[in-house]
């Protein structure tokens, strides 16, 4: 059976000319780059040449590119620096929706003393900046902010929120694991501190990442060791995984026009043609303002999970709710934080496309759903045989 992949925000496929680049630091050259002699100060400049792509992607300088383990390391490591540099500051301001990789921190470090904000936002995901103005204080140690949601792909304003940030004296960091490699990004247009990005999410391997550190930031490691990255994360270098990431983030920011216009449209008619041919499903989020490749359907009344079971018999891959949540029935908490009405939230469906997708994967799927849905709901006590809603009245 062929395999239709819609789940590319979960990960993505290792992009074959990345591979290639990958492999000969698996056998002929495995020198550690910090030895002192040629064979391994040869992988020593290519972890250099890979820095300078990751930067090209970012707009960046090479030394603002610290390699890490994966976006939540790299996540983690902003938080963490802000709070070890400021010691006297114990405030944190979060959104409802972020990432588990900021919020699971921001819960595990509530009980130690710190304060912790999370924005709200409104039924479509969107973030009013007021609110954050209103929650800086001199206290607030760093602001934390995803640019793209990994749910439903709404953007938000993370150049505006930095400024504001700012003003007030207080670091800023985006979370763009989901963001990079599909809209365009340019750290010498803004002001942002600390930015993470994770290799798996634009067709490199797993377990690479980076944070992006503005020149100038105090900054703390997080994983104290040996000299690697100039002493700001120890720890023998992922030389395979570096280069893969430096090949990715080479073939993302040629793919940026190809994200936005081929995928967008590949994206835009998934949408329109199962909201056309299926009753009482919506899509959840801002469409105006969202990662080209991203659409988070729900259906009305029925279970996400059964949906995902019945695409799957098909070899259509996706997710319900967050990936990294979705071994658990309840709605995911960027849908609650949304308000979606929970006999929304539950069917709610993410369906994220890459550069590898083809119009025939697109009208597979378009062709498959509807029948699936049906199906479902005819076993729904809350769909009557008509085909109607009983459980709105
Ligand atoms: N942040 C966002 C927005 C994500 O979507 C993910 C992964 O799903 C992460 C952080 C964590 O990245 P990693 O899997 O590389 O730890």
């Amino acid at each position: 059976m062929k395999t239709v992949y819609l789940d590319n925000n979960a990960t993505t496929k290792v992009a074959p000319e990345v591979i290639e680049v990958m492999m000969p630091y698996f056998s002929e050259l495995y020198g550690n780059p910090s030895s002192m002699h040629t064979f391994g100060g040869q992988v020593g400049r290519k972890i250099q040449a890979a820095r300078e792509q990751a930067a090209e992607l970012l707009g960046a300088n090479p030394e603002e590119i610290i390699f890490t383990s994966c976006g939540t390391e790299s996540d983690n490591t902003a938080i963490r620096s802000a709070l070890t540099t400021q010691p006297d500051k114990k405030h944190i301001i979060i959104s409802r929706v972020e990432h588990p990789a900021i919020r699971a921190l921001c819960a595990h470090l509530a009980p130690q003393g710190y304060r912790i904000t999370e924005l709200p936002v409104d039924k479509n995901g969107v973030l009013d900046l007021e609110n954050l103005d209103k929650a800086l204080t001199p206290d607030t140690a760093i602001v934390s902010l995803m640019w793209g949601n990994n749910e439903t792909g709404v953007i938000f304003p993370v150049e505006e929120a930095a400024h504001l940030a700012h003003e007030k004296g207080v670091l800023f960091h985006t979370d763009a694991v989901q963001a990079a490699g599909k809209i365009p990004i340019n750290m010498k247009n803004n002001v942002i501190d600390m930015l993470s990005i994770s290799g798996h999410k634009l067709h490199a391997p797993k377990g690479i990442g980076v944070l992006y550190v503005r020149r100038g930031t105090k900054f703390a490691p997080f994983l104290i060791g040996g000299h690697q990255e100039k002493e700001r994360r120890g720890g023998t270098e992922n030389t395979a995984g570096i280069i893969g990431l430096g090949k990715a983030c080479e073939l993302a920011a040629g793919n940026l026009k190809k994200e936005n216009e081929g995928v967008r449209r590949l994206r835009d008619k998934l949408e329109r043609e199962l909201l056309a041919r299926i009753p009482q499903s919506r899509v959840n989020g801002d469409t105006a303002n969202r990662l080209p490749n991203t659409t988070n359907i729900s259906f009305e009344y029925i279970e996400g999970e059964a949906i995902l079971l019945l695409m799957n018999e098909l070899g259509i891959c996706a997710s319900s709710g967050s990936a990294c949540t979705s071994g658990s029935l309840q709605p995911s908490h960027v849908l609650r934080a949304m308000g979606v009405p929970f006999t929304m939230a539950h069917g709610s469906v993410r369906f994220s496309l890459s550069v590898y997708n083809t119009e025939d994967e697109i009208d597979f799927v378009i062709d498959k759903m509807p029948a699936i849905i049906a199906r479902l709901r005819a076993m729904s006590p809350f769909w009557n045989q008509e085909g109607q809603s009983c459980a709105a009245q």
